[in-house]
């Protein structure tokens, strides 16, 4: 039997859950789809910093279009009392308008990151706003949220590694590893 791949991040002891391998395979089959749903178009890959730089980087190296990317990150901050919370999409450094847009994420849990995230991109105009995440956990979902591109489904324990950290670390690994 195959010794199973533990690691430590901090206080926190860490079990492989899902090989690079079967990353790779499934990142292949999103990016396929992909290339084929978008054939003939020119759409914006939109990653979510921190977490997606890894996956974003595999992903397009996978996507056969001619294509954008930009890496961004939803900044909310307090306005006044009548417009209440402001939220941002900063680091869109061009024009989406009329533009089908891709998020890329890490991990949708509750959903409500990709729906601000949603609400704020739609005030730009976009032609259509598509979300593909390498991960997903069903059970947390608190919102509705159509997520047309998954990689996988997991259950609802707390993962990191592949660009996905604990406490600012743990980014750095070719695995996933689920919390022991
Ligand atoms: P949501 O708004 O969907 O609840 O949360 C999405 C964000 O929460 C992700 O982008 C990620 O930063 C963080 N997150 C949720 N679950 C996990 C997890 O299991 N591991 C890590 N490292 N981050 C998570």
């Amino acid at each position: 039997m195959q010794e199973q791949k533990i690691i430590q991040v901090k206080d926190k002891t860490f079990a492989v859950s899902i090989p690079e391998s079967e990353l790779k395979q499934q990142i292949k089959r999103v990016a396929d789809q992909i290339s084929s749903d978008f054939a003939g178009q020119e759409p914006v890959f939109l990653a979510v910093l921190n977490g997606s730089f890894i996956f974003a980087a595999d992903l397009l190296r996978e996507i056969d279009l001619h294509c954008e990317i930009s890496f961004v990150k939803l900044a909310s901050y307090q306005g006044t009392s009548t417009t209440g919370t402001i939220r941002e999409v900063i680091g869109l450094n061009f024009d989406i308008t009329g533009r089908p847009v891709i998020i890329i994420e890490d991990i949708v849990d509750t959903g409500l990151t990709m729906a601000h995230m949603l609400d704020t991109l739609k005030g730009h105009n976009p032609a259509s706003i598509d979300i593909c995440t390498l991960l997903l956990k069903p059970t947390k979902l608190q919102v509705k949220l159509d997520v047309r591109y998954c990689c996988k489904q997991i259950p609802d324990d707390f993962v990191v590694g592949y660009g996905l950290d604990y406490d600012g670390f743990g980014r750095n690994t070719k695995d996933i590893y689920t919390i022991v």
